[in-house]
């Protein structure tokens, strides 16, 4: 069999195909970032207007790549929530054409379930395992017990690390240094660090210190450093354009903080799977998402794993952030299950929210 992913779920137009091996044959991606970061920001009209205009192309490339008409695609995955609602509904309403087009099932994806489950494609990690997801629009921790079995353990009350990094990039303005103007602000930031000299210099609380949960939350970190920078800029009187010179040790002091409250959460993570026998034979943690393409939060993962005897995964950068392959991916991990293969497409519909799996609210002592 071949599955062929489709995901719009937010900036970007993705698609693969997968063999019933597991090997990719050919993907291909069209990103709206660039557009976005001059803007902003997201704004759903246009991301909407640009998945309109890519789709065919996109999903035509990658057959074309691998060689392939749809008469050789045995179903389409397509991501339905939860994501923007005017994203999603541009690769339902594509995937639905081509399956009724040519006959061929739909396969439904959860945008998170994928995140997680593309680790299984290049590594070997088995069920269960704990996963850590941290992105643009989530942060949280589950087990995955099968493909289609998430047990929520924890996620974050507010928003997401990955949207903090790129607000406070925003507001730092580092896309005006050359060097980050292409990246997105989680990159910028994490480059950034790497140049500090005295993050020490910025203190800032470790969240939820005495709540003895799996949740996050990130507003706390984010206040903070807006308010460092706020400081800092009165005292130096930069213009609205201009770095303040410790622009990197606060950049460093931002990432370490989030680092130590991942660290922490993922920490109580781990006891609770223990107490409550939730991770039996093989220790395991998957860390994905577009967070997780930062090193110095997945070397600070490592060594927490390394000293809780847990193995540590996580997929290429590229598939950390959103792509076509997840979906293809987590399409043909349903295939190969029997589950979620849709003929009547009639009552499928996206979901701008959904939540992962059934929430098992831990209290870790
Ligand atoms: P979600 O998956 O929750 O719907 P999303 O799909 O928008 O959100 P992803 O594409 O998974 O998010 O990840 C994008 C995020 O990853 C951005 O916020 C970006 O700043 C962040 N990011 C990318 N690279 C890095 C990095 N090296 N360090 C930190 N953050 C990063
Ligand atoms: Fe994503």
């Amino acid at each position: 069999c071949n599955i062929l992913g489709i995901e719009t779920s937010c900036d970007d137009t993705g698609c693969a195909i997968i063999n019933d091996r597991g090997e990719l044959l050919s993907e291909a991606i069209h990103s709206q970032h660039l557009l976005h970061l001059r803007n902003g920001g997201i704004i759903p009209d246009v991301a909407q207007d640009l998945h309109r205009a890519n789709i065919e192309p996109v999903v035509s490339q990658t057959l074309e790549k691998a060689q392939l008409s749809m008469e050789d695609i045995s179903a389409i995955a397509v991501t339905l929530k939860p994501g923007l609602a005017l994203s999603l509904v541009v690769g339902m309403k594509y995937a639905k054409h081509l399956a009724r087009q040519h006959n061929k099932p739909i396969i439904p994806i959860h945008h998170m379930e994928a995140h997680a489950l593309v680790a299984r494609m290049q590594h070997d990690v088995t069920f269960p395992f704990l996963v850590l997801l941290i992105s643009g629009g989530h942060c949280l921790l589950a087990v995955v017990q099968d493909v289609n079995s998430f047990q929520l353990l924890g996620e974050s009350m507010d928003c997401a690390p990955g949207e903090v990094f790129d607000k406070v990039a925003r507001r730092m303005k580092l896309r005006n240094v050359p060097e980050y103007s292409k990246l997105s602000g989680g990159h910028a930031i994490e480059i950034a660090a790497t140049k500090a000299t005295n993050p020490d210099m910025f203190k800032m609380a470790l969240p939820l210190a005495d709540y003895k949960d799996c949740n996050f939350s990130f507003n706390g970190l984010k206040t903070s450093t807006l308010l460092h920078l706020h400081r800092k800029e009165k005292e130096h009187q930069t213009v609205a354009d201009q770095l303040i010179p410790e622009a990197n040790d606060l950049c460093a002091a931002m990432l370490m903080a989030t680092t130590r409250h991942l660290l922490h959460r993922t920490q109580r993570a781990m006891q609770f799977c223990e107490i409550n026998k939730l991770i039996v034979n093989r220790k395991q943690l998957v860390v994905s998402g577009g967070v997780a393409c930062n090193n110095y939060i997945f070397n600070s993962l490592k060594i927490l794993c390394d000293e809780a005897g847990y193995e540590i995964f996580r997929p290429v950068p590229k598939l950390c952030t959103d792509n076509g392959v997840m979906v293809a991916w987590n399409g043909l991990e349903k295939w190969r299950q029997n589950i979620d293969i849709i003929t009547n497409m009639n009552a499928l519909d996206i979901q701008a929210a959904s939540p992962l799996g059934e929430n098992l609210i831990p209290e870790v002592q």
